[in-house]
């Protein structure tokens, strides 16, 4: 595992692209040996930037894992009832094992509603209710795709998580509290933080594992982390550009919720950002694709951890 940077820590780099990388591999080698092509259907609605370069990214490594994609472009003004009737054909359609809507999803549109018309055998994202439920509650599930990309991550660093601390900052539905979830299912002891927690450093502090996930640039500081826990951002905040608009400088560059340079003196690893958390989402996504493949079909799931 390589060093952080000897000048500005001790703490080893977590390299999650590498990690994804060998995981995509490990996918397309599961799907050579089928006798049947997976298939990953996306739907985007609307022209957000962000969006395009994600469902782009998405399709693109799809394919590349030897499965079908499927994309399907609806524009910004498509009603609800227009999205709902594309997921139930999806839903029916039987070379489709998999469907992810693209959020944000324009206002017209109850992204709730809609992710809970998504067959729960084919919802990749690991959304709806259902399989939330089933997580929750120990039962097979499909995971969302970033927490399992977080816990992949940190078994392969930690081995055995059994009886260690791990606070969790951040509750929502898509991070925050499926890693609790996982986190719990692997023994940790586990504590969910978010806005309204009193005394974050305090809390961040017992960490064995801290998983940040808020959304606010560089908010854990290093003093906040246990000497040596292992650390995961989940972040992913872009600054305002260095340069005045309208001057050359491009975008700001891109930071996680952890203070890299301070927390890489104290901690024991953690995953940088970009290169850490982010590209285990999109592989994550075609192991989901793979397993519901598998499941759909009776067939054995492959081991891909
Ligand atoms: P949300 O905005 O849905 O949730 C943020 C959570 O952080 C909330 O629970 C909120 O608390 C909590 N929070 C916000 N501010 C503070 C604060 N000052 N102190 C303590 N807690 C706070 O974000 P997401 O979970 O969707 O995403 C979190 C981050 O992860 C974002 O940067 C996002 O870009 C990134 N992300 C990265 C992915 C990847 O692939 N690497 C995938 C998904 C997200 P409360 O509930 O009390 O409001």
């Amino acid at each position: 595992m390589a060093q952080v940077d000897a000048a500005a820590g001790t703490a080893d780099l977590i390299d999650g692209k590498a990690f994804a990388a060998g995981l995509r591999e490990r996918i397309a080698q599961e799907v050579a040996g089928l006798d049947f092509k997976p298939g990953l259907a996306v739907v985007l609605v609307g022209e957000d930037p962000a969006s395009q370069v994600y469902v782009g990214s998405k399709g693109r490594q799809t394919v590349e894992a030897g499965m079908a994609s499927f994309e399907h472009r609806l524009p910004e003004d498509t009603s609800e009832a227009a999205v709902l009737d594309l997921v139930a054909r999806l839903n029916d359609d039987p070379e489709v094992d998999g469907i992810l809507v693209q959020l944000p999803l324009p206002k017209q549109i109850d992204s709730t509603a809609v992710i809970n018309a998504i067959d729960p055998a084919k919802d990749v994202d690991g959304f709806h209710v259902i399989n939330a439920g089933r997580l929750a509650t120990g039962q097979p599930a499909m995971v969302p795709c970033t927490p399992l990309g977080c816990l992949m991550l940190l078994k392969d660093r930690l081995g055995d998580l059994s009886g260690l601390r791990a606070v969790v900052l951040g509750r929502s539905n898509i991070v925050g509290k499926p890693m609790a979830q996982l986190l719990l299912g692997q023994n940790c002891t586990v504590t969910l933080a978010h806005s309204r927690t009193k005394d974050l450093p305090g809390e961040c502090g017992r960490a064995d594992i801290l998983v940040a996930a808020v959304g606010r640039p560089e908010m854990v500081k290093g003093d906040w982390i246990k000497p040596g826990a292992t650390v995961i951002d989940v972040g992913i905040n872009r600054l305002p550009p260095s340069a005045p608009p309208g001057e050359p400088g491009g975008k700001g560059r891109l930071v996680g919720d952890v203070d890299f340079e301070e927390a890489a003196k104290v901690a024991g690893a953690i995953t940088p950002v970009p290169g850490g958390v982010g590209p285990m989402t999109i592989a994550c996504l075609l192991a989901n694709t793979l397993v519901a493949a598998c499941r759909r079909r009776g067939l054995p799931e492959p081991e891909l951890l």
